[in-house]
């Protein structure tokens, strides 16, 4: 839809206007109004460079599109139907809860089987576990591939499937050879998308699926799922979203939460949602409420931050993780608070 400056264009100006849709295959539609006629752009109106040639002119004032940019992930589109499946949950059936440490101690790895045992105990449907840590301070622990042994032992050992994030093509590989079932795309790299390509295209054809965390420096929700788009568009559609908080941070947490953006998601697209707490909140005090209310948002389910022993974790989790029996309460609450929706 083209908006002009002045109540109509000029005879010049609608031919120019003409000829640039037509470079794209489209056609135009005036649609008048009492104070001001509007131009419908017929045909598919989502190219960026069409868009962009037409608000360069000086007469028009803006494009508003209708179609959604993310034609995969549109609530319309034909995948709405594609039910993802994980750790024996069928998304938006019941609640899915992956939790486990931030980061798994290649030097403890009795910490991550016990931590992993007792969360299984405790009702989680997945593991969490950082191998490989997008760390702001370069002299930061970075993790070790040994890592990678220890996530999927412990994956053996409770029979649970894993989420675990990669920042780079090597790491991807490793991980899919592992047999990592689901793979992490952290918020600093939400929108690399040579990465989200190329995890895209490694995935396609398998059943992996992907925790696509949201960007905190806060993009408006059409970038999220563009991002997500990137991946889908290679043929694998097991993508979910993950708020996590954005910056800058409100006083006292860690992030500014965002749990409140799930209902606008769920309005624009049919993927999952998956809420982070953790790194949303950033104190484990305060797990509990951000997750509680990522439910009644509508998530679909929770990524928390748990340890056994949460001082002598690595990483976030000395901060962050709570214990087994709280995600046991959290989870009986989050629960509940579910079936209210329904
Ligand atoms: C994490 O999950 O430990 C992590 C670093 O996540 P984020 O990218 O959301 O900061
Ligand atoms: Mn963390």
């Amino acid at each position: 839809m083209i908006i002009p400056k002045n109540p109509t264009v000029s005879d010049e100006q609608w031919d120019e206007v003409i000829r640039i849709v037509s470079d794209f295959g489209c056609s135009i539609q005036v649609i008048e109004g009492a104070v001001r006629n509007i131009y419908a752009i017929l045909g598919d109106e989502r190219h960026e460079l069409l868009i962009n040639r037409i608000e360069g002119l000086e007469y028009i004032d803006r494009v508003d599109t209708i179609q959604s940019p993310h034609k995969l992930l549109d609530i319309r589109s034909e995948l709405r139907n594609h039910k993802t499946v994980f750790g024996g949950v069928e998304l938006g059936k019941k609640l899915l809860m992956i939790a486990g440490p931030c980061t798994i101690d290649p030097k403890n790895p009795n910490r991550f089987y016990e931590t992993a045992e007792a969360l299984k105990e405790a009702g989680a449907q997945a593991l969490r576990g950082g191998v490989w840590k997008p760390r702001t301070n370069p002299y930061s622990y970075q993790g070790d591939d040994k890592a990678l042994d220890i996530l999927m032992e412990g994956s053996q050992r409770t029979g649970l499937p894993v989420n675990t994030e990669v920042m780079d093509a090597g790491q991807l590989r490793m991980a899919l050879d592992a047999g990592v079932q689901m793979l992490q795309i952290g918020t600093r790299n939400a929108l690399n998308y040579s990465l989200l390509q190329q995890v895209g295209e490694a995935i396609s054809g398998r059943d992996t699926v992907v925790l696509l965390k949201r960007g905190r420096h806060i993009g408006p929700i059409d970038e999220f799922i563009s991002a997500a788009e990137y991946i889908v568009n290679f043929g694998n559609p097991n993508v979910m979203l993950c708020p996590r908080g954005t910056l800058p941070s409100l006083e006292g947490y860690r992030s500014h939460p965002d749990e409140s953006i799930t209902p606008l998601l769920k309005d624009k697209t049919w993927a999952p949602v998956i809420v982070d707490p953790s790194h949303s909140v950033g104190k484990s005090v305060y797990i509990e409420a951000c997750s509680m209310a990522a439910i009644a948002y509508g998530a679909d389910g929770l990524c928390v931050e748990a340890n056994i022993d949460p001082p002598k974790g690595l990483g976030d989790d000395p901060k962050q993780a709570i214990t087994p029996e709280a995600f046991k309460s959290l989870m009986k609450k989050c629960e509940a608070i579910w079936d209210l929706r329904s």
